[in-house]
């Protein structure tokens, strides 16, 4: 365990993920108290003074001193703490993060900002690697990113009310090891579908008619595993929305058909009659042993079969999900679900890099069995590039999470043609989202250009109970904009 003590309670999110990134495998704690430890942690402890910020350890030895000279504020303080935190650890350890300093989600951000402002590729490169110490790899990747999404984006009408719908569906036929989504094995909740749809439908008819002098951009229906409801429930969802919203404007219809155990013809042809425009059927590895052993009750032949049923079905447009830095898998492993993927052909590749969230039972997975099976390489990220490559696709969106596996990224890559909107939407958050059903997050730009958030409930029964709560919240949030 490694615990940081810290003389102000501020920065504590940006120095647990710093040493979270170079200590993968430790538990860290970063606390304004000074408590008694166990003889088996680290500690060490950052002293923020007026005149500099320092880094020592657990026996007072300082590791390094920054002086806070020619810093005006809170955000220039923030960086002085995370370039202390980071050359220090990195100078102890003897490693470098190709993502330097930056413990944000959407390092694309930081580069679409610049560009915005007229910055060269050239002053953009620079300003990533001097202030965050961003490696000349990353650096590119997110400069190359933020120029392709600003293409895809050109046809939204982002200024005249475009806005975007996402309808959450919290069940799946299993949970899978790492999930940390809002979602429910779908058996247990069979006799309670319809009062699920009733709530639902309210809270999609309270949208529709809140927002209708919006232009609806893109619809993404989500979860959980939207493809988990039987047929006819699918087909009352989809007609609901059809018969409440202009669907004339929609650039993106995507429905997540994640799970290829949940994927039949009759569902895919309901899709179909309601104008899905993408989905994703998603294998995350093709090895069956990881299968088994992340709970997800398909084995790779199901992945092909499903797949092979969208392309039947018509879908010329289909996503696929892989995970790299799963339990026991190493190049060999990635090179496999990759060669597999290529063969298929799918129209955009989405690579994650596992995250160990708190709430997933992987978490506990890794107390019982250790964190050393999962290994996550440059090697194998390459592998993954050099597959989208082969499938013609380049990378159009990125972001990060906490706790990655070798502190990577997740990036989707696709075919020209085949971006998915509505990824990039929610990452630069640039219109507003209404989002609907349980553990959804809507957020809305303000008159005054902020983003204000608003959660619905994680647990299905509290969001039926609830509903008309969730209704009156969403009615003073789109109050704002
Ligand atoms: S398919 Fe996705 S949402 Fe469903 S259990 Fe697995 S990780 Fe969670």
């Amino acid at each position: 365990m490694i615990i940081c003590v810290i003389n102000e309670p501020k920065f504590e999110y940006d120095i647990h993920s710093l040493f979270k990134a170079f200590y993968p495998a430790e538990e860290v704690k970063v606390t304004a108290k000074c408590e008694e430890t166990s003889g088996n942690a680290s500690v060490f402890s950052v002293l923020y003074e007026k005149a500099y910020f320092s880094l020592s350890d657990g026996n007072g030895k300082e590791l390094l001193r920054l002086s806070t000279d020619g810093v005006k504020d809170r955000i220039g303080e923030k960086n002085l703490v995370k370039r202390l935190v980071y050359l220090a650890i990195s100078r102890l350890t003897g490693k470098t993060l190709e993502w330097g300093d930056l413990t944000g989600i959407r390092p694309t951000k930081i580069a679409s900002k610049l560009l915005n402002e007229g910055k060269s590729d050239e002053e953009i490169l620079s300003y990533m690697k001097d202030t965050y110490l961003v490696g000349d790899k990353k650096a590119g990747l997110s400069l190359d990113i933020a120029k392709r999404e600003r293409e895809i984006l050109r046809p939204l009408r982002l200024k005249q009310g475009g806005y975007s719908l996402y309808i959450g569906i919290p069940f799946c036929p299993t949970t899978c090891l790492y999930c940390s989504f809002t979602s429910n094995p779908i058996g247990a909740w069979r006799s309670r579908i319809d009062d699920f749809l009733n709530a639902l439908e309210k809270e999609i008819r309270f949208v529709a008619e809140a927002r209708k002098n919006g232009i609806l951009d893109s619809i993404y229906i989500g979860g959980g595993t939207p493809t988990s409801l039987e047929a006819p429930e699918i087909d009352r969802l989809l007609t609901v929305i059809e018969e409440n919203f202009d669907l004339s404007g929609v650039l993106e219809y995507t429905v997540e058909a994640g799970r290829p155990d949940s994927i039949t013809v009759d569902k895919l042809k309901v899709l179909k009659k309601h104008g899905v425009t993408r989905i994703s059927v998603n294998p995350q590895t093709m090895n069956a042993d990881t299968l088994k052993l992340i709970g997800r009750h398909h084995t790779p032949g199901d992945f092909v079969r499903a797949f092979s049923l969208a392309r039947e079905s018509g879908f010329d447009n289909i996503n696929t999900d892989i995970i790299l830095g799963l339990p026991g898998e190493s190049e060999r492993e990635v090179q496999n679900t990759v060669d597999e993927l290529v063969r298929l052909r799918p129209d955009s590749l989405t690579v994650h890099s596992l995250a160990v969230k708190r709430a997933s039972a992987l978490s506990e997975w890794i107390l019982k069995n250790g964190y050393d099976t999962m290994v996550n390489t440059d090697k194998t990220m390459e592998i993954a590039a050099a597959g989208a490559l082969a499938l013609n696709m380049k990378p159009y969106y990125l972001y990060r999470q906490k706790n990655m596996a070798g502190n990577f990224e997740n990036t989707g890559y696709a075919r020209e043609g085949a971006y998915g909107i509505y990824n990039i939407l929610i990452m630069e958050e640039l219109e507003s989202i209404a989002a609907l059903g349980p553990g959804s997050v809507s957020k809305v730009l303000t008159r005054e250009g902020k983003l204000v958030r608003d959660d619905n409930v994680k647990d299905v029964s509290l969001y039926i109970e609830r509903i008309d709560e969730m209704i009156e919240r969403k009615r003073e949030l789109f109050a704002l904009e």
